[in-house]
């Protein structure tokens, strides 16, 4: 199933399932987060689809889950190439025995077709990272790595944006360069466990004005996605909506010869079928 989260003509946004090339409403549910809470206490999501369908390309998206409930956990240096590159930049680390967790205020989230912001007097080095972004259904702590996918309700498509120089300029930490107002786009459907498949045999690309700069598959991932959810939820309760970047592949901004950022007017894309191309556009403010 693809869901969608829309908006209505009054502003208020609106839960759909969007089927070829037309969006069915799920009447009462506001998004994502309103249908992972039905169906934990046992609706049917597939069976509540009223009234009219709309057409796909006459709705305006928003992000599946516009404001999620907490930060959004991501996911640092999880493909080995991104981790090679970011290496002949900053230098070599050491060989990580856990994932690099930091996250993102959920306030940054921005739907398709959204512009990112470069703050221009701030930086010029906004940069793209596109991920695969899995959102956690059923609540659990310590959750077995063998057990982990059971857990996840669907998965999206994300971009974090960083800004480079801010990202290390923190005392080490990357909060503040990854959690800009309009710095997480997420979209454009989430498509739920059972029909995305397997996350470990996705491809994801990211595009900048329609120049591919990062092509990979999930399988490349250091951390699987199922060793991510048991690390996060060890003495942690993972909860219903929580959103989960899971890390960039390589041919990000800062890493290039010579290196490339966002300027404003860029066009900047992320795609991995079946959940479709996340389109943002840079926009100098
Ligand atoms: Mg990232």
């Amino acid at each position: 199933m693809h869901l969608v989260t829309f908006r209505l003509d009054d502003g208020s946004s609106q839960l759909g399932r969007a089927d070829g090339g037309q969006v069915m409403p799920l009447p009462g549910l506001r998004d994502v987060l309103d249908g992972i809470d039905y169906a934990l206490a046992g609706g049917d999501l597939a069976a509540r689809a009223g009234g009219d369908p709309l057409s796909l390309s006459q709705v305006s998206l928003l992000a599946p889950i516009p404001r999620p409930r907490r930060n959004l956990f991501c996911i640092g240096r999880n493909y080995a190439a991104h981790r090679a590159e970011a290496e002949r930049v900053l230098g070599p680390r050491r060989a990580e025995q856990h994932p690099a967790v930091f996250t993102k205020v959920p306030e940054a989230v921005v739907g398709p077709g959204a512009a990112v912001n470069l703050y221009r007097d701030l930086s010029g080095q906004l940069d793209w990272e596109a991920e695969l972004v899995a959102v956690i259904g059923r609540p659990g702590r310590d959750i077995p790595e063998a057990d982990a996918l059971d857990h996840v309700f669907g998965y999206t498509a994300g971009n974090d944006i960083t800004v480079r120089d801010v990202q290390r300029r923190h005392g080490g930490q990357w909060f503040k360069g990854k959690s800009m107002d309009t710095h997480a786009p997420l979209g454009p459907a989430l498509v739920t466990a059972g029909d995305f498949g397997d996350p470990q045999n996705a491809e994801i690309c990211c595009t900048v004005n329609g120049t591919v700069m990062q092509r990979a598959t999930t399988a490349d991932m250091i951390f699987s996605v199922a060793q991510i959810i048991h690390e996060l939820s060890l003495g942690m309760t993972l909860l219903p909506g929580d959103v989960i970047m899971t890390g960039t592949p390589a041919g990000v901004g800062f890493a290039r010869t010579p290196p490339r950022f966002l300027a404003g007017g860029d066009r900047v894309e992320v795609s991995i079928p079946h959940i479709g191309t996340l389109s943002n556009h840079v926009l100098e403010v």
